[in-house]
């Protein structure tokens, strides 16, 4: 809908529904950036604070007029100015990274830091707390605001340092200090970030690793720069629908993870990370052209005999890569000898894309003629996190998981297996850490989170795996 007429239809609703839909109206009013100018020019000079005296309250448009803030200050001093900064974000702050999402809500502008659940349930719902707003009030700027700490918004800046990158700063740290000094602060962070006391972690492995995180990430003091990311782009040939998860690491507790899709391929690329795993690494490739049939559920018990399966599909997937190689090799000779190296390449790429089709229809004709359902159960020795994976699964791929030491050294992409329990969860299982990873998805719906194209979004992936290799 083009924003004037948007406009009229925002003034003919009632005060209620007003309320309800004028933060939605506003983003789609600037989000329409083509149209953004024209709107400005076409716009009565106060549209919002007229619908306010016609039909009364409406809490957003009262203080509008209370603060003698016009409509078109809102659009040029805050959602003009800051319209590059919404969406989704991921925080540079050492191998941790994170999750921000900044959108409009009412005349804020509203920056949230998504946090996973408290580990291990993974199906519980994600967190969220803000980091910072921006918005217009008596003055007649956009004043920005740290929401950092616990005692309130206090002063804050933002800087757009160029398209896809901007960075946040608090100019009143002390804020984020408490009365009770370091010790109160890691005590409240370690209730709200992992929903313990110090006593409960006393005994656990974990503790230098929380102790790590929150002396890592608190010197940051939400000074941070965020990068763009973007929501996969999806296909209906999907094995499931590409998107945001949660899942289970171990000793690190829970973290976010981003299921993308590309030809015979998946990929998990963190959006949360680790000390060994550090956020924008790929922890995760599913083999989609391999699917495993599992053994019956008296053998799945067995873990040497499910090791042999993944460990026979290991070896025929290197030997295929092998051949690929073999005849890449006596392509590239062949081009030589005919000496136009240009016009070899090009069939050369349409076999390619072909042989790709192929074994994706591969795929999905193995996803159609397998059971629906079967029952799953992990083999004898394996570990997991959550004691509560679902027993029953559509099924497996082969793939490989990520592995490294502390300070991510020496990684190594280690055999595992994918599975597919339902259209929100999957698992994989790591073979040579003997460990279970239970994915959930994350339900929200982003806005102004989908990527412009394809190659935007392949160009984005590379981009965080590259700020932390
Ligand atoms: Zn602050």
């Amino acid at each position: 809908m083009p924003p004037p007429i948007l406009c009229v239809s925002v003034c003919n609703l009632s005060a209620r529904n007003c309320h309800n839909i004028l933060p939605a109206a506003i983003t789609s009013l600037w989000t329409a950036q083509n149209l953004f100018t024209q709107s400005l020019i076409l716009l009565p000079l106060n549209p919002f604070l007229s619908v306010t005296a016609e039909y009364g309250v409406c809490e957003n448009l009262r203080k509008l007029e209370i603060t003698g803030v016009s409509c078109r200050d809102v659009y040029a001093k805050l959602l003009h100015r800051y319209r590059h900064i919404l969406g989704l974000w991921q925080p540079d702050i050492g191998p941790y990274g994170g999750l921000l999402n900044v959108v409009v809500d009412g005349l804020f502008i509203i920056g949230w830091m998504y946090l996973p659940p408290h580990d291990p349930h993974v199906d519980d719902p994600m967190r969220f707390k803000p980091l910072f707003r921006i918005h217009l009030m008596e003055r007649k700027s956009a004043t920005v605001e740290c929401m950092y700490g616990h005692k309130g918004p206090h002063n804050g800046h933002i800087q757009i340092v160029k398209k896809d990158e901007f960075s946040t700063k608090c100019n009143q740290t002390d804020h984020h200090r408490m009365s009770g000094g370091r010790q109160e602060e890691f005590r409240t962070w370690l209730r709200e970030e992992w929903g313990r006391t110090l006593e409960d972690i006393f005994h656990e492995h974990m503790q230098e690793l929380i102790l790590m995180k929150f002396i890592y990430t608190s010197q940051y003091d939400n000074c941070l720069t965020y990068r763009r990311i973007y929501l996969p782009p999806s296909s209906p040939d999907d094995l499931l629908k590409p998107g945001l998860f949660k899942g289970t690491y171990g000793s690190h507790g829970l973290e976010i993870v981003m299921l993308s899709f590309h030809g015979k391929k998946a990929k998990g690329t963190k959006i949360t990370g680790d000390p060994n795993i550090p956020a924008g690494q790929q922890t995760v490739e599913i083999d989609l052209a391999h699917p495993i049939q599992l053994p019956d559920i008296e053998n799945l018990r067995n873990f040497n005999e499910l090791s042999r399966i993944v460990l026979e599909v290991q070896e025929q997937v290197r030997r295929e890569q092998q051949e690929e190689e073999e005849e890449g090799q006596d392509e590239e000779e062949g081009r030589s000898r005919q000496g136009d190296s240009q016009q070899a390449e090009q069939p050369a790429q349409k076999d390619d894309a072909g042989a790709e089709g192929t074994e994706a229809a591969g795929a999905a004709a193995a996803q159609e003629s397998a059971p629906t359902s079967q029952p799953f159960v992990l083999p004898v020795g394996v570990i997991s996190r959550n004691e509560d994976y679902p027993r029953t699964c559509r099924m497996c791929f082969y793939g490989t998981g990520l592995i490294a030491g502390h300070g991510f050294t020496s990684p190594e992409r280690t055999p595992g297996i994918f599975i597919l329990f339902d259209d929100d969860r999957f698992g994989f299982i790591w073979l040579e850490l003997k460990s279970f990873s239970l994915y959930s998805r994350i339900k929200v719906s982003f806005q102004n989170a989908e990527a412009p194209s394809r190659e935007a979004f392949d160009e984005m992936l590379k981009n965080i795996q590259s700020m932390t290799t």
